[in-house]
């Protein structure tokens, strides 16, 4: 038998498929700079490219890691040198934009940021957004269920995918591209693609959701005293902006003080607030928007909900505050850093974040927790800092952030997945019943556990 990179040299064509020492050259993700380890690194060019490349593969019980933008929180795509990377990066096409449907249909290797602009170039809008929009792909996007700055208005990933193409452990192909919002024949096997990180397939193609663009942005940045105040002006902006409210992003004050810090971002707000919201608006009708915006705002701080606001003149100042809370490399000068993501209800929110800072300070006096959230999703994000040297620290760090979640129902994981990072905390949001049925879905379709092995379950 052909050693199997030749027979993948022959059957893809030696372009196709790059060898360790070059694929070497690369880094491991946004995450892990190191020089990322694999036998090879494919780049198919096409569905059927993948297709011949992962029935290859199983023939010989090869593991695959399949790689979109690289960067995804939890280890989800991290390769060994005995693994094989399959990356998306050349099935990059926008196929379709239908206006009419409000559909557009790429292939998976899409940097979001591309489908944003090919959308809004056709006076339309695809919602869903993050901090890595220049890298990621749409393909990342729906195995990873990405949500991001716009779920409190326009939901999921999952919320936007009508149809997709993938492809099989063992080649077969699965093409379930719909373009209709209503289609209640049998199971939706979509459903066994998004959100799974690639245990299950290879997402090749997708069909997704978009709407019409806004005429109106109106945003500002507001700095309040309490928690209370933070929720009660969540529930003002819902009753009065109708149903406008796209974005709702909080930071606590630390956080804000230390991405803030002389040689970061410029403050726009005074630094001694005990949270900052950043929030945002969409419409259809300009001035009335602006107004009715303005109205709200003045509302709020004439009764002191908020104690003080900043409206961003340009699109500069509008992309330096969106800075503040999308540009956390500041608190990446201390090493390690953790990072969570995890989901509850707004009402147990202030006492879980209190719990776990006070968890954190008992083991380690001199940590940081710093905390932003989706709040309007129920998602918090925590990066924790330890503060001095030690072993097992994550482990530690993981602890004190796990164990109160489970006594209020929440979950490990709003949006980042499960990955290898966490997949010894499954058992925290998921019961020992969902645990099997997922695995006997991995056993079926997957029956060889080639791909992205070891990840989630
Ligand atoms: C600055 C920053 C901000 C972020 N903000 C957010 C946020 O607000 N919300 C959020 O949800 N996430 C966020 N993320 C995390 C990350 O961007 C998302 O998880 C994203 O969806 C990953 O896409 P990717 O293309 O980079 O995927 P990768 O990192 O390459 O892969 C992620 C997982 O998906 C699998 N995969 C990738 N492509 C495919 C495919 N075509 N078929 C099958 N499996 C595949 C991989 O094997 C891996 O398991 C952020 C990341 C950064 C760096």
């Amino acid at each position: 038998m052909k050693p199997i990179l030749d027979e993948l040299r022959a059957a893809l064509g030696e372009a196709q498929v790059l060898s360790a020492d070059v694929a070497a050259q690369r880094p491991s993700s946004f995450w892990d700079t190191s020089p990322l380890r694999a036998r090879a690194l494919l780049r198919p060019r096409s569905t059927a490219e993948v297709s011949t490349a992962l029935r290859i593969c199983h023939a010989r019980g090869q593991t695959v890691v399949t790689h979109g933008g690289l960067t995804g929180c939890v280890e989800g795509a991290t390769s060994t040198a005995d693994s094989v990377v399959l990356s998306l990066e050349r099935m990059n096409a926008i196929e379709e934009i239908d206006g009419i449907g409000r559909t557009a249909t790429v292939q998976a290797g899409v940097i979001l940021q591309k489908l944003q602009e090919a959308a809004r170039e056709r006076g339309l809008l695809f919602p869903v957004d993050l901090g890595a929009r220049g890298s990621c792909t749409v393909g990342g996007n729906v195995a990873t269920n990405a949500g991001g700055i716009n779920v409190i208005r326009y939901g999921m990933m999952r919320q936007r995918v009508l149809g997709l193409e993938a492809v099989l452990a063992d080649g077969t192909v699965i093409s379930s591209m719909n373009h209709m919002l209503k289609n209640n024949a049998g199971y939706d096997l979509k459903q066994l693609f998004i959100g799974t990180e690639g245990t299950l397939g290879v997402v090749t193609r997708v069909v997704v959701k978009l709407e019409e663009a806004p005429t109106s942005r109106n945003s500002a940045m507001v700095a309040l005293a309490s928690f209370g105040q933070v929720t009660a002006l969540l529930k003002r902006l819902q009753q009065q902006l109708g149903g406008q409210l796209s974005a709702y992003e909080v930071m606590w004050g630390d956080y804000f003080r230390e991405v803030t810090q002389p040689g970061w971002q410029r403050a726009p707000l005074g630094r001694e607030h005990a949270f900052y919201v950043m929030l945002e608006a969409e419409g259809a009708n300009p001035d009335a928007d602006a107004a009715q915006f303005t109205a709200v705002m003045e509302q709020a701080l004439a009764e002191e909900l908020v104690v003080d606001a900043v409206i961003p003149k340009s699109d500069t100042e509008l992309r330096a505050l969106w800075e503040i809370r999308e540009n956390f490399q500041a608190l990446y000068q201390r090493k390690p850093i953790f990072l969570y993501d995890v989901s509850l209800q707004i009402r147990d929110m202030e006492a879980y974040v209190a719990q776990v800072q006070q968890r954190l300070k008992a083991r380690w006096p001199a940590s940081r927790c710093d905390v932003i959230g989706h709040i309007g999703d129920g998602n918090l994000h925590f990066f924790v800092h330890p503060g001095c040297a030690g072993e097992h620290q994550h482990e530690q760090s993981d602890a004190d952030v796990y164990a109160p979640l489970q006594a209020i129902g929440g979950s490990i994981s709003a949006e980042h997945g499960i990955g290898t990072e966490k997949r010894r905390h499954l058992s925290v949001s998921r019961s020992g019943e969902e645990i099997a049925l997922m695995q006997v879905l991995k056993r079926t379709l997957d029956p060889q556990g080639i791909l992205n092995a070891g990840k989630v379950i």
